[in-house]
């Protein structure tokens, strides 16, 4: 009896166990199908250093000369030939590093990574694949639309030195395939990021970050339409809480539209593909601009073995630091990472917190200034020769009016014809409320098709000084009040519209030449004693 009571009461057991996980699964997969899904992206990046010749030959190297042309015996794999490590090269990466707040290791190697491909003439490609020249870094960048600005932290796993290839130009009419080998053995910095973007918008305001960063150490000019800087994108996705997903990876984008277009096409893909039962393939991928569409590369590639191997004819490259320096007896050929240290200029960061403290510039506008190059230069240049002129106007005025002029007329503001020195003398007026804002736009106009001529000129000649004596305004206004009885009464009934249509009358009267400001005053005073 016991024994059967026994039996029963595990039965129940058992049934109320099964009920139990059939509910437990049920609301984890209920779960799972309400969590949202998160997109993760980690980035590839390969910048072209910006030295006259390459990393392992002295051929030249410079984008756009004629095919074949800038191509040593080296860069074209002849027998015999040995790689010589260009110290300009090891600077420029190390200084890259260094900006990118990673730790430069004291002793990097060189690997061959062996692949066939036509524009590739060695069968290998030399870089850094077991200790690469720095590791772990991080840059802030921002991330801003009309209402925010969010900063934001990416980690950057390491950076190598290695070689670029030629290029393959396809003929598509006649079917043929011609080599280019100047770009081959340019050096290039691989800058490879943690997987800490989580879309398009995020991944592409750091690419832009790292190419002001490149471009004011100017180690790379980073000109993503001639392939000076290339990304490729890494893109999974997956459930909140859950390890990470499978991921694609989309090569050589080159541009910050495609960037950010390619990762939120592969996002939306890889969802669409899981929520429909199918499985993301760890592929590689390019990005078709036509359609805006990612598209398998046509070799896809099955799991390609590189057969890694150090490099022998290229020793362990040593870097020092101002200690170990002195260790060595001939300097020639050394690299004190300190001495580098000291040549880093000011960052985009850097010099946004600067503004930011020494204006009191808001950073939406410091943002625009960095942002455009050579804007801050101009920005300080005309605070420098006028430095009573009000920095929030001067900048305000650059933003508002100066890039709009420029841009109508496809000018880069190295090619302005308005001297920084004639900027202050208008920003001058302006504050002084000796002319209107839209005056000082027109004034502006006129300067840039007599650049000779001092802004004080142009508004006399043209006459359009602002009127500011009161009683010239107050006699203005009483005209304006005489003659709309009825606006005065609307304004007494508390319709405060009615004083701007007063004082747009009045405006309009005095020829557009009244300080608006002063005379909304008078008005107002004029209004409030009748
Ligand atoms: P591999 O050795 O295949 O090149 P890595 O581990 O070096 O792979 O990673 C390459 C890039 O892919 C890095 O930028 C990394 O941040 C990114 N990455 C790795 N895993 C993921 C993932 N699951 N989703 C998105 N990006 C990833
Ligand atoms: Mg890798």
């Amino acid at each position: 009896m016991a024994a059967s009571m026994q039996k029963i009461s595990s039965h129940i057991c058992q049934l109320c166990k099964r009920r139990y996980l059939t509910f437990k699964h049920k609301r984890s997969s209920s779960n799972l199908k309400s969590k949202p899904w998160k997109s993760v992206v980690g980035l590839e990046i390969h910048a072209q250093i910006n030295t006259e010749s390459k990393l392992f030959s002295g051929a030249e190297n410079k984008f756009g000369g004629p095919t074949n042309t800038q191509v040593s015996l080296f860069d074209a794999a002849f027998p015999g030939t040995l790689p010589v490590l260009n110290k300009g090269c090891v600077e420029a990466g190390v200084l890259t590093a260094l900006a990118l707040r990673c730790t430069v290791n004291k002793v990097s190697k060189f690997d061959r990574k062996h692949y066939f491909y036509a524009d590739l003439p060695a069968g290998y490609q030399i870089t850094q694949q077991r200790q690469p020249l720095a590791v772990k870094g991080h840059v802030d960048y921002c991330i801003s639309d009309k209402n925010s600005f969010e900063t934001k932290t990416a980690n950057i796993t390491q950076i190598q030195l290695e070689q670029d290839s030629g290029k393959s130009l396809h003929d598509e009419k006649d079917r043929i395939s011609l080599i280019d080998l100047n770009r081959c053995g340019t050096g290039l910095m691989e800058i490879v990021t943690e997987p800490d973007f989580s879309d398009g918008t995020d991944a592409s305001a750091f690419v832009k970050e790292l190419q002001k960063i490149l471009q004011t150490i100017k180690t790379c000019d980073c000109k993503m339409e001639e392939g000076s800087l290339r990304v490729d994108a890494n893109i999974s996705v997956h459930k909140l809480g859950e390890p990470l997903g499978i991921r694609t990876e989309v090569k050589n984008l080159n541009s910050i539209k495609s960037v950010s277009k390619a990762i939120s096409f592969e996002v939306k893909r890889q969802i669409e593909l899981l929520e429909n039962g199918g499985i993301v393939e760890n592929e590689t991928r390019s990005f078709d601009t036509e359609i805006d569409e990612t598209v398998p590369m046509r070799d896809k590639e099955v799991k390609t073995d590189y057969r890694f191997m150090p490099e022998p004819n290229l020793p362990p490259l040593h870097l020092f630091d101002s200690e170990s320096v002195k260790t060595v007896s001939s300097k020639m050929s050394v690299i004190n990472i300190d001495d580098i240290q000291q040549k880093l200029p000011p960052l985009p960061e850097d010099t946004r917190k600067r503004l930011e403290q020494q204006y009191s510039l808001k950073r939406r506008d410091v943002a625009v200034l960095v942002d455009n190059s050579g804007l801050v230069d101009y920005f300080e240049d005309v605070m420098r020769l006028s430095p009573t002129t009000s920095a929030k106007l001067v900048s305000n005025f650059i933003i508002n009016q100066l890039l709009g002029v420029l841009n109508d007329r496809k000018l880069t503001i190295y090619k302005c014809p308005v001297k920084t020195e004639d900027f202050g003398k208008l920003i001058d007026l302006l504050h002084t409320e000796e002319i209107s804002y839209s005056t000082s736009c027109k004034v502006l106009d006129e300067m840039f098709e007599h650049p000779n001529i001092a802004p004080k000129d142009i508004v006399d000649q043209k006459d359009w000084r602002q009127i500011s004596d009161t009683q010239i305004l107050t006699n203005i206004c009483e005209k304006v009040l005489e003659e709309h009885p009825k606006l005065i009464s609307k304004y007494r009934k508390g319709k405060l519209k009615y004083l701007h249509t007063l004082v747009n009358k009045a405006v309009i009267d005095s020829n557009n030449k009244a300080n608006p400001r002063i005379l909304k005053q008078i008005m107002e005073d004029l209004l409030d004693n009748k």
